[in-house]
């Protein structure tokens, strides 16, 4: 199935009951902008986690404006963020593995599955190429981690430069982090920018190893495929 394929087919099976996941990433916009054309039933939603940075928010802002589209944003909970942080201060996830995971759980997961709730399927810009921990990333699968709901990545066989090209033919508005050397961008504490040749996640949790560098919102499934 190519991505236009993929996105016709969620819409004629799915509709409204179907939503975009989008963190305005490169590949989120692409999937916005077919979306746009080839899925206009399906809704969108984001995932505020309180540290974005400014530069997401304003793109944002601007593709709200292009598509007339009110993106549904889900917070985390209030009290789990106030627990977190009083407990364990602004930056405790850069101590460990199981405390980065506690904030992505708290930031990301649990808002993620309110999100979800009540949804036959969900779309996601992940690609391939992307990482190690999304090499085995299927166009359709269903989601084990979300009472096996189907989750559809359109663009999972894309490249990089695939994407770009995309962007510029359709003169589509990007994160102005990706022209500072940010090719994946995720809350502003978390992500930097990467060097000439680094991989494209290289950025995102830089101080953990490869195999870890997921927040929880993809997770594989117990064989090791990505359902
Ligand atoms: S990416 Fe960083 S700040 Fe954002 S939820 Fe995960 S650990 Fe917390």
């Amino acid at each position: 199935m190519t991505a236009e394929e993929a996105l016709k087919w969620v819409e004629q099976r799915f509709g409204a009951t179907a939503a975009i996941a989008s963190s305005f990433g490169l590949e989120d916009v692409v999937l916005l902008e077919l979306a746009s054309k080839h899925a206009p039933s399906v809704k969108v939603f984001t995932l505020d986690t309180g540290r974005l940075p400014a530069e997401t928010y304003e793109l944002i802002d601007r593709l709200r404006e292009r598509y007339g589209v009110k993106f549904e944003t889900f917070f985390p909970n209030t009290h789990a963020v106030e627990e977190l942080v009083t407990g364990k201060g602004h930056f405790s996830f850069r101590q460990s593995v199981e405390l980065r995971k506690e904030c992505c759980g708290i930031r990301k997961v649990e808002p993620l599955s309110r999100a979800l709730a009540g949804r036959a399927a969900w779309v996601t810009g992940l690609r391939r190429e992307q990482a190690a921990t999304r090499a085995a990333v299927e166009v359709t699968e269903q989601d084990a981690a979300h009472g096996g709901i189907w989750k559809i990545n359109p663009l999972a066989e894309w490249t990089q430069r695939q994407c770009w090209d995309f962007v510029k033919e359709h003169h589509l508005p990007v994160n102005a982090l990706h022209q500072q050397g940010y090719p994946s961008i995720g809350c502003g504490p978390c992500t930097r920018a990467v060097k000439p040749g680094e991989d494209v996640r290289a950025g995102r949790w830089w101080w953990e190893s490869p195999d870890h560098k997921e927040c929880g919102l993809h997770l594989p499934a117990p064989d090791g495929g990505t359902k």
